[in-house]
């Protein structure tokens, strides 16, 4: 099915107050239910844990991570907008799937059937055909994973481009064992953080609570701005400057937290594009960022095609 996207002066409003309240709870949320997982265990071991400086690091370490789904994921491998340097993009392949129990080929092949039959019957995720509830979204999205997964015909189909080396079959291998719980990510986690709160003074065992304790911040928050508020949220509020293509929203046009990846309309009316912001005022961080790495020699390869504006071209 091949529908073009219509550019509208004006854009179409759909709650976009709604659209801001829950990209502020999907982007702070689970840090802030860390930090007060944290709170908890401090006064319940009596072992000071500093709460803003606990906030700060998990936030880092979210926005970190938001960058390498957007860049290396998203941008880079799915839609082969952009090219990481090799030894980038196998480091962070490694970081993302530690992160978010999912390797880029999988990754990959769910996020294009997405596009492919964006909000219809055949979509493998979408609020518009199975309801809006956070629940419904977060149950769709894991299991459009699990299905992509099991799917060999799909790779054959839709993903001969995408990674196929030790690495991309270790992260599938572990993702199959219940995405990394009873496999070799969930304990490399636990480990690695809890060495972090060890090496603060904490005692070991206060060290290993603090860690599940960090555990929202690190895994529940990328979650949360990938399958709520991407799969979720920007198919339901926000604005458009594309009708005729799908539910799709831009759910901001200044997006920081998501790194651009929250002006969804922008992107399914262009998905060949790195950049997603599309409109005077609209502001996509990643791809600012992918221009400095490539400045740098980090990235290589920056494709931006023109934008939705009558006559602006983006410049790489
Ligand atoms: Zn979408
Ligand atoms: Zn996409």
């Amino acid at each position: 099915m091949s529908r073009a996207p219509q550019w509208q002066e004006t854009p179409t409003q759909v709650h976009p107050a709604r659209a801001y309240i829950a990209y502020v709870l999907v982007c702070f949320g689970p840090s802030l239910l860390s930090v007060g997982l944290l709170a908890g265990w401090s006064t319940l071991t009596g072992h000071r844990i500093s709460l803003l400086w606990s906030f700060l690091a998990l936030m880092t370490v979210r926005q970190f991570t938001i960058g390498v789904v957007t860049l290396l994921y998203h941008r880079g491998i799915c839609h082969r907008t952009l090219t990481l340097h090799p030894m980038l993009e196998y480091t962070l392949r490694v970081w993302g799937w530690l992160a978010m129990a999912i390797g880029t080929r999988t990754w990959s092949l769910t996020h294009r059937v997405h596009h492919a039959h964006a909000d219809t019957e055949r979509d493998v995720h979408s609020p518009v055909t199975e309801g809006h509830s956070l629940w419904t979204i977060g149950r769709q999205s894991i299991q459009s994973v699990i299905q992509t997964r099991e799917d060999t015909t799909l790779i054959a189909r839709l993903g001969t481009d995408l990674p196929s080396d030790r690495l991309e079959h270790l992260i599938e291998w572990d993702c199959r064992r219940n995405f990394g719980m009873t496999g070799v990510r969930f304990p490399i986690v636990i480990t690695v953080l809890t060495s972090i709160w060890w090496a603060t003074g904490l005692p070991l065992w206060v060290a290993i609570g603090a860690a599940v304790a960090s555990l929202p911040g690190i895994n529940l928050s990328v979650f949360a701005s990938t399958v709520f508020l991407v799969n979720g949220v920007a198919h339901t509020w926000g604005y458009r400057n594309y009708e005729g293509l799908d539910n799709s929203t831009n759910v901001v046009p200044i997006d920081l937290f998501g790194m651009g990846e929250a002006m969804h309309n922008n992107h399914h009316a262009r998905p060949g594009s790195a950049n997603l912001a599309h409109r005077p005022g609209e502001v996509d961080i990643g791809f600012w960022l992918a221009k400095q790495l490539k400045k740098v020699g980090l990235v290589r390869k920056l494709k931006s095609s023109p934008s939705g504006m009558p006559g602006r071209a983006d410049s790489t």
